[in-house]
């Protein structure tokens, strides 16, 4: 980190899982860089489209009309080559060859060690931006996507509810997040979910199907239970609460269609707060730092910090889910 000459030429990736908002957070650091007279090119595919050279030339035309897009323009990939000491010299070797000064990364926490490996075994000045819908990266309050994907969820567990009610049913929904909880407690809290099981706090199905049975003895008609991927399989808590209590369940996985849509508007905000910071901190010549929002603020932190750090879930939020059951 430091103040260095400014960059005069530097590239833009989206890597490892997508989210909606990436297109939002590429366009805000394509037109910030073309403000500053800086030029800029993307590669496809993340870190192997860095290794096979897949580059795109980016104007401000090109990243027009994609702010409300869902998924990446510039496509996304994982990449087990960039994990090898060859192929990351692979891609040096290119971010050399086509003059590049500084490399921004939009991803999740693997991007993001990929990028500070770029910084620390070849000098090349990154920064960071959070981009997932799993909202699990440390030193900002959310990373693009995790809003829409929040909102994607709850739409389809409000149509769910109505046939629950109607049916008088217990129904499961899984929801992503890896293994955390943070999409589920979420979701859980704003379509009035009785209850919430998360990878992070064990829990009991034996208490569950408890409060099931005295939520219908206070005449409860319909339940909705969300369930984080890392916490159980949606089929099997299914299959367990219909076995210990008799009531009729179903189970839901929502899956991938947490992933794409329209980006929120905060998500669109949010993006191009943080694509904006980033680009003008590169080229001011800063380096190996994820930019984030805490409190409502931008914020800049090194990837050490961020990657050395674990964000936690909030205990009081998931028990909220419980009293708002009651
Ligand atoms: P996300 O960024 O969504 O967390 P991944 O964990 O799959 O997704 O990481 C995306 C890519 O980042 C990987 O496919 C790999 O190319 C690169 N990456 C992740 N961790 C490392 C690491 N420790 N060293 C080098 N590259 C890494």
């Amino acid at each position: 980190m430091g103040i260095a000459p400014e960059l005069k030429k530097i590239a833009v990736i989206t890597s490892g899982g997508d989210a909606p908002g990436m297109n939002a957070v590429v366009r805000a650091v394509v037109r910030t860089a073309l403000a500053r007279g800086a030029e800029i090119i993307g590669f496809e595919h993340g870190f192997r489209g860095l290794i096979g050279d897949e580059f795109v030339e980016l104007s401000s035309k090109s990243v027009g009309g994609i702010l409300s897009q869902g998924g990446t323009l510039l496509h996304t990939a994982r990449s087990p080559e960039f994990r090898s000491a060859e192929g990351r010299n692979q891609a040096h070797d290119n971010l050399v060859e086509h003059g590049i000064e500084g490399l921004v990364v939009i991803g999740g926490d693997g991007s993001l060690s990929g990028a500070k490996r770029l910084s620390d075994e070849f000098r090349v000045p990154v920064m960071g931006i959070p981009g997932s819908i799993d909202n699990d990266i440390s030193g900002t309050d959310f990373s693009v996507g995790f809003d829409t994907a929040v909102n994607t969820a709850v739409e389809a567990i409000d149509k769910i509810r109505d046939t629950a009610y109607s049916h008088e049913r217990v129904f499961v929904i899984e929801v992503m997040g890896r293994n955390n909880g943070f999409i589920a407690v979420d979701v859980a809290l704003a379509c009035g979910a009785e209850a919430c099981l998360i990878p992070e706090i064990p829990y009991r199905l034996e208490e569950v199907c408890e409060n099931l049975r005295n939520m219908r003895k206070r005449g409860k008609r319909s339940s909705i239970i969300v369930v984080a991927e890392g916490a159980a399989r949606a089929a099997d808590v299914q299959e367990y609460i219909a076995k210990h209590t008799g009531f009729e369940a179903r189970y839901t996985v929502l899956g991938h269609m947490q992933r794409g849509g329209r980006p929120s508007s905060f998500d669109r905000v949010l993006a191009l707060r943080l694509g904006a910071m980033a680009s003008e901190r590169l080229l001011s010549g800063f380096s190996g730092e994820m930019v984030g929002v805490l409190g409502g603020n931008l914020v800049a932190h090194p990837l050490s910090y961020v990657l050395g750090t674990e964000r936690t879930i909030d205990p009081d939020k998931l028990h909220l889910v419980d009293v708002m059951a009651q």
